[in-house]
């Protein structure tokens, strides 16, 4: 009995983990015979792209005030004259707020002239929670593994195309990310998943990540905290960034609604709100039953379905229209209020 629980516990605790692993993967981390994405020329782009009011700014031009390095001390980047630049050896640099969900801009423009190839060239990353890389590179006329290069999500996803501009040319990226979510165990229950535009081209669609991105090491997900801070990576390049911003966003955006519950009613209750309904204008409207089910049929031949609410309340099943009902001493309909976006009209059954 005992076995049989914790056989139970271990499998209700690792199927997620199994459902986002690495196993569902057709390529093996930086295979060099992936294919490599085509390469496009991107649209011209206006940069810098200005902030939104709701925007958070990680770098206006001046100081580095809102990044630390790792150890939460100052960053031996260097940071002003409308840039900032990793600095060899000077580690990676991090917000000093955390972020969850997000809409994150950032521009960035590799080392020109270009120096080293592959993986060495121009190479730096966008790190979401620190975890999480949308890889930087240098990725015009360089040749490196597919989930290596610019806009790559670092060892997983390719980017859908090659969307890179030359070294010393500024480039964009603008990031929607949603986090990992995990139960209250501390198990994976969602993935993260990420879609990038590069230089205004979509390259990363929604993807879901099977875990933190690292270099010739899987690592599915272990639990960590909703919000951490952002990461740049000093991988050797004097990468420069400039124009750095992010939205928080809603963690549950489009919440659901808050409707009254349906119920059901017999079908010769339903019987009493079939016939037609008219309003002071003299404009018809019928309530019909086919199947168990009643419709409202508006002029411009507009059938909705009914949900019932009560017995004096329904509404249209797709539309934010309410019906309110006025009975007789026989409990049957003498008059029905449509209100719309706060307006009223009433229409009196006549037959
Ligand atoms: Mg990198």
């Amino acid at each position: 009995m005992f076995t049989h629980f914790f056989r139970f516990i271990i499998i209700v605790l690792f199927i997620p983990v199994w459902l986002f692993s690495q196993e569902n993967a057709v390529w093996k981390a930086h295979d060099l015979n992936r294919p490599k994405p085509k390469i496009i020329i991107p649209p011209a782009q206006y940069l810098p792209v200005n902030p939104p009011s709701d925007a958070i700014v990680l770098f206006d031009g001046k100081d580095l005030s809102k990044w630390v390095g790792m150890d939460g001390k100052a960053t031996k980047w260097i940071g002003g004259d409308g840039y900032f630049e990793c600095v060899k050896g000077s580690g990676y640099i991090r917000t000093k707020q955390a972020f969850g969900d997000v809409q994150l801009h950032v521009e960035w423009s590799a080392p020109l002239p270009a120096k080293g190839q592959s993986q060495g060239r121009g190479n730096s990353g966008v790190f979401l929670m620190g975890k999480y890389e949308v890889q930087v590179l240098d990725s015009y006329e360089n040749i490196t593994y597919a989930d290596g290069q610019a806009a790559s999500v670092y060892g997983q996803y390719p980017p859908q195309v090659n969307a890179a501009r030359p070294p010393g040319e500024w480039q964009s990226y603008d990031i929607i990310f949603r986090r990992p979510r995990f139960n209250s165990l501390g198990v994976p229950e969602k993935p993260a998943r990420i879609t990038v535009f590069h230089n205004g081209v979509l390259v990363q669609d929604n993807v879901e990540l099977w875990g933190t991105t690292n270099w010739q090491r899987y690592t599915p997900y272990k639990y960590h905290p909703d919000k951490l801070s952002l990461s740049l990576q000093d991988h050797g390049n004097p990468v420069r960034f400039r124009n750095v911003w992010i939205r928080e966003l809603s963690e549950e955006p489009g919440q659901a609604p808050n409707y009254l519950p349906s119920i059901a009613l017999s079908e010769n209750d339903l019987k009493k709100y079939t016939g037609t309904y008219q309003d002071e204008k003299g404009i018809k409207f019928q309530i019909t039953l086919e199947s168990g089910q009643l419709y409202l049929l508006r002029p411009n031949d507009r059938k909705d379905d009914l949900i019932i609410h009560s017995k004096d309340k329904f509404s249209l099943k797709y539309t934010a229209i309410d019906l309110d009902f006025h009975m007789d001493d026989n409990t049957i309909p003498v008059e029905m209020i449509l209100t719309f976006t706060g307006s009223s009209f009433k229409f009196k059954k006549i037959e």
